[in-house]
């Protein structure tokens, strides 16, 4: 019994010293769910005669509805003016995008997707249904734990401006903690309480929370 109890203990303290810290494996393993991802969408989009970033166009202007601005997707993909201008060109080309007036400005250009471009988004909306199993095999608990630790990550990303704003609650201006301790939360836009698995990620009724107050709502999730 004696022995076996030094075993453990010495298995135990090996780990300890010959381990990464745990911030760092995690990154580790977001980093490898990217590469999946890049390589997948590298492999859909080649099969539809696009590049990942076009596609990641058509799924923007798909998810938001509305037209949008060269700029807001340069933005919103946090890439170059000239890369998403690349892109968008090669989008008109094919028939997939068309330019039409900004809603808030008549005289600027809006891009927004044709019937062709509706029906290409749609596909490309699908390259990450891989990623769906995969958080499928968490328990029920586990998915609610895990979107939110996911939203919490990517706003102290926002909070540190290594990422661009995102229309998620913990970055509106809207959400309220009602009763953090019990994870309770309050959106005042739609005035109705939502729990942790009701988090968005992308909600159209998004306002984004002041610069200087980012770190509020992240704090008290
Ligand atoms: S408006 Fe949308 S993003 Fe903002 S708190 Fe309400 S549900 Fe969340």
């Amino acid at each position: 019994m004696r022995a076996l109890r030094s075993v453990a203990v010495h298995v135990a303290g090996f780990f300890e010293a010959h381990s990464d810290s745990i911030a760092s494996r995690a990154a580790l393993a977001l980093s490898k769910l990217g590469l999946a991802m890049r390589n997948r969408a590298w492999a859909f989009a080649g099969e539809r005669g696009l590049t990942p970033t076009q596609g990641q166009v058509l799924v923007l202007l798909r998810t938001r509805g509305v037209p949008l601005r060269l700029g807001q997707v340069a933005e919103e993909l946090a890439i170059s003016a000239p890369t998403a201008s690349d892109s968008v060109r090669a989008l008109v080309d094919k028939g997939l995008v068309s330019k039409t007036r900004a809603r808030d400005d008549a005289r600027a250009v809006a891009l927004e997707l044709t019937s062709a471009g509706r029906q290409e988004a749609e596909r490309a909306l699908s390259w990450q249904d891989f990623l769906l199993s995969g958080i499928e095999a968490l328990a029920p608990a586990e998915q609610e734990a895990f979107l939110a630790l996911l939203l919490k990550i990517l706003g102290a990303l926002v909070e540190r401006g290594q990422v661009p704003m995102q229309r998620t609650c913990l970055l509106c201006r809207y959400f309220r903690a009602s009763d953090s301790a019990n994870a309770v939360y309050h959106c005042s836009r739609l005035d109705a309480p939502l729990s942790r698995r009701h988090l968005r990620v992308d909600c159209p009724d998004h306002a984004p929370v002041r610069d200087d107050a980012v770190r509020r709502p992240i704090a008290a999730f």
